[in-house]
């Protein structure tokens, strides 16, 4: 699709971010326009039948809140902890350093929802899983796990087996 491979274009390279190594891909160019947001809204929405999207910290609000408002849906916002003033649940998950946790708010989602759980950049996977595990411990259904890249090769789908896992890019 030529909107998408023109959005593609907009991606940047910083490398040695956030450490020494580390080949950072910045989406916030693409984002930043309308023709490019506008691809990527729709083929994320085209990714699944769903009945709200959930985005995840703090890229994936961005995204999420646009697919859902081109949509018609409602959007839920997977934060990390401390943020919240009232939680409904909360996963803890192992990064290659340490661990992490997402939060989901209290009163937002109703079990047998299907929903679009929205990111930037799958990378090793352990955020993309940690947050459709969330959304299935309330008793919802993950409609699909939806990124705008995928970093191919950290190989996160193998960290992902048996999640509906769609990438507009990948790199
Ligand atoms: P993972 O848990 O290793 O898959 O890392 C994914 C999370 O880290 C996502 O929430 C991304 O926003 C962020 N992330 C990891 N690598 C990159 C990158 O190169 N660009 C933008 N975000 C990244």
């Amino acid at each position: 699709d030529g909107a998408l491979r023109e959005a593609a274009a907009l991606v940047r390279e910083v490398p040695d971010f956030p450490e020494p190594g580390v080949l950072f891909r910045d989406i916030g160019p693409m984002l930043a326009s309308g023709p490019a947001l506008g691809a990527v809204v729709s083929a994320l929405g085209r990714s699944a039948e769903f009945d709200v999207v959930a985005g995840v910290e703090a890229r994936g609000f961005l995204v999420g809140a646009a697919v859902a408002q081109a949509f018609g849906t409602g959007v839920i916002g997977l934060r990390k902890p401390g943020k919240l003033p009232a939680v409904a649940d909360r996963i803890d998950y192992a990064l290659e350093y340490g661990t992490a946790a997402l939060e989901l708010p209290a009163d937002t989602l109703r079990a047998g929802q299907r929903v679009l759980v929205v990111d930037d950049v799958l990378a090793t996977g352990g955020t993309l899983g940690a947050a459709c595990s969330l959304v299935r411990q309330s008793g919802a259904e993950v409609a699909a796990a939806a990124v705008v890249l995928e970093l191919t090769a950290l190989r996160g789908r193998r960290n992902l087996p048996g999640e509906p896992v769609e990438a507009l890019l990948q790199v």
